[in-house]
């Protein structure tokens, strides 16, 4: 977790504890120009949230560890790690606020989903006509039967007409029947 301090004037200082490292950096933007500084400090893990002060010597960050405490003075785009405690009997304490991840986007509503269309009835079932096939099929080979002795009635070999009880065509003396 990365932490902010905005020291006015477009300065902007990061903070981030990493393990035993602490990174801080610095970050300048005015008008044109962006300047960017890291530095990195051995301070161990922090205790608590670092604390800012503004100072007249510049800003001045106050990391505790178990370690114990460490101060690093920020002025412009340098860091230095002081030595001494330094006098913060008239400084001003900086806020530090969270850095880092852009606070998330809410969440589109969902576009209501249109309703189902309703299911056309299905339309009702012809009656099937298999049967009336079936039956039409039966009267016709029914008729087919009816019709076939008079095909009789014409002789096979020459298609001449015969008469009934011929035994053999009359046209061509073909044997119509035993
Ligand atoms: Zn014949």
């Amino acid at each position: 977790m990365a932490y902010i301090c905005d020291l006015g004037a477009g300065v902007q200082v990061y903070v981030e504890n990493s393990g035993m490292q602490t990174t801080i950096t610095s970050a300048s933007s005015s008008p044109g120009q962006q300047q960017q500084a890291s530095s990195s400090f051995t301070t161990g893990k922090w205790l608590q949230l670092p604390t800012a002060f503004r100072t007249a010597s510049g800003v001045i960050l106050r990391f505790e560890s178990a370690q114990g405490q460490y101060f690093v003075q920020v002025q412009g785009n340098s860091t230095i790690a002081l030595n001494s405690p330094p006098s913060l009997a008239n400084a001003e304490e900086l806020p530090l606020t969270e850095a880092g991840v852009p606070p998330m986007q809410p969440m589109q509503p969902m576009a209501p989903m249109k309703p189902m269309e309703p299911m056309k009835p299905m339309e009702p079932m012809k009656p099937m006509t298999m049967n009336n096939m079936e039956m039409r099929m039966g009267n016709m080979s029914m008729q087919m039967g009816n019709s076939a002795p008079a095909a009789k009635h014409f002789c096979p070999q020459c298609g001449a007409k015969t008469g009934e009880s011929d035994r053999f065509c009359t046209s061509c003396g073909h044997r119509l029947q035993a």
